[in-house]
């Protein structure tokens, strides 16, 4: 109880969860049906509607979306996926779960910490089977360029989209883009993620491997559609329920305009933290749904004390991402694997809070706070 705790609490992320969802929980519950149902169906129609895909798929996570594209476009092993360091450990765990070997490429620069074309390029080899590009912090990566680089190699390219629901032309040139609506995301259905993909065809594969690899559906043999089913490949409980893709519905509707908030907030950041000692990764006018908040403290700073007197002013940060080949799980199979940039990167790195519920004020507040903190 130090006196100088502030009673303001400013949360990294905040899911923003109303009388609506409620109401869509209540009307799922009394619908008599709370599995994977119509719910999940119509919920699907409307996420490809957002992305201008024929198709999209729905999952019970982000890195079940991950995990089932690799698999639906037949990523195995002694395969090699080409992935970034600086992501969510589940962007280089997805191609461990089909037998195939990530391999990590740097970023581009500290001010634009997306995978670098070049370093992807130069880490190809015979075995290279796919690609996954990831939107850091909501900044879309530039797709026409991965397309083409995918192109020229043959390979299979994903989108990890978990930062970038609703972002410029998110999921439209790659093979399948997987998004997950965890409940710090840009839109949540607690846990829940979604595939999309300009292939049609592979919609059918998704389904099955979602599905324990069974050909009809438990809704369809309740209808009296079918009467039983068969099983004709390997598959998973990758599935998402009624009261989940009710509240998807919910916050998709609220998805655009929410991400407008955000990109707002974003640009009052740079307002008030340009021209002071910190980096701010990307330029102003870079297509990006704001997920995260990403600055470079001065090199040097100790960012442990940065974050604890955040902290005592009542706000909350966070550090994305630890490398993932700095985990030990990944240290004991590359061991020596140094990435120069995305390291740089991740140690100067902090993410301020940012989520729509935020004020004009909170965002003057945490970039005084943070001025403050390094004047210290
Ligand atoms: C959240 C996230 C995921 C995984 O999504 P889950 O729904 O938590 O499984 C994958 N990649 C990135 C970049 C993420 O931020």
């Amino acid at each position: 109880m130090g006196m100088d705790v502030s009673e303001r609490r400013i949360e990294l992320s905040a899911p923003k969860l109303g009388h609506e969802e409620e109401e869509a929980l209540v009307e799922a519950i009394r619908s008599g049906w709370i599995a994977m149902g119509e719910k999940v169906s119509l919920f699907e129609r409307r996420f490809a509607d957002l992305c201008q895909t024929p198709l999209a798929v729905a999952v019970n996570s982000g890195a079940a979306a991950l995990h089932l594209l690799l698999e639906a476009f037949g990523v195995g092993p002694n395969d090699e996926v080409l992935v970034p360091s600086l992501s969510f450990v589940a962007t280089a765990n997805a191609p461990l779960y089909t037998g195939a070997t990530p391999v990590f490429v740097d970023i581009d620069h500290i001010s634009r910490p997306h995978m670098s074309l070049d370093e992807a390029a130069r880490k190809v080899t015979s075995k290279t089977k796919a690609v996954i590009v990831m939107h850091y912090g909501g900044y879309v990566a530039p797709m026409n360029e991965w397309r083409r680089f995918a192109n020229e190699r043959s390979l299979i390219l994903i989108e990890d989209a978990a930062h970038a629901p609703g972002g410029l032309d998110v999921g439209r040139f790659s093979d399948g883009a997987a998004f997950s609506f965890y409940s710090n995301k840009n839109m949540t259905t607690a846990e829940g993620g979604m595939i999309v993909s300009p292939h049609e065809k592979i919609g059918e594969v998704l389904k099955l491997l979602r599905n324990q690899g069974m050909t009809t559906s438990t809704l369809e043999r309740d209808r009296g559609l079918a009467f039983s089913y068969d099983v004709t490949q390997l598959g998973y409980n990758y599935r998402l329920d009624e009261l989940r893709a009710s509240l998807g519905l919910v916050q998709l509707d609220r998805l655009l305009d929410q991400n407008r908030r955000r990109q707002e907030l974003a640009l009052l950041y740079r307002e008030k933290l340009e021209g002071g000692e910190v980096l701010l990764p990307f330029d102003p006018a870079w297509p990006t749904t704001a997920h995260l908040t990403p600055i470079l403290l001065p090199k040097g700073t100790d960012r442990r004390e940065v974050m604890v007197h955040l902290r005592q002013c009542g706000i909350q940060s966070s550090v994305h991402y630890p490398p993932s080949h700095t985990f030990a799980h990944f240290q004991e199979r590359y061991p020596g694997l140094s990435l120069p940039l995305t390291e740089q990167f991740a140690s100067r790195e902090l993410s301020l809070p940012i989520h729509p519920a935020l004020s004009n004020d909170d965002v003057t507040y945490v970039a005084k706070s943070l001025t403050e903190a390094l004047a210290r």
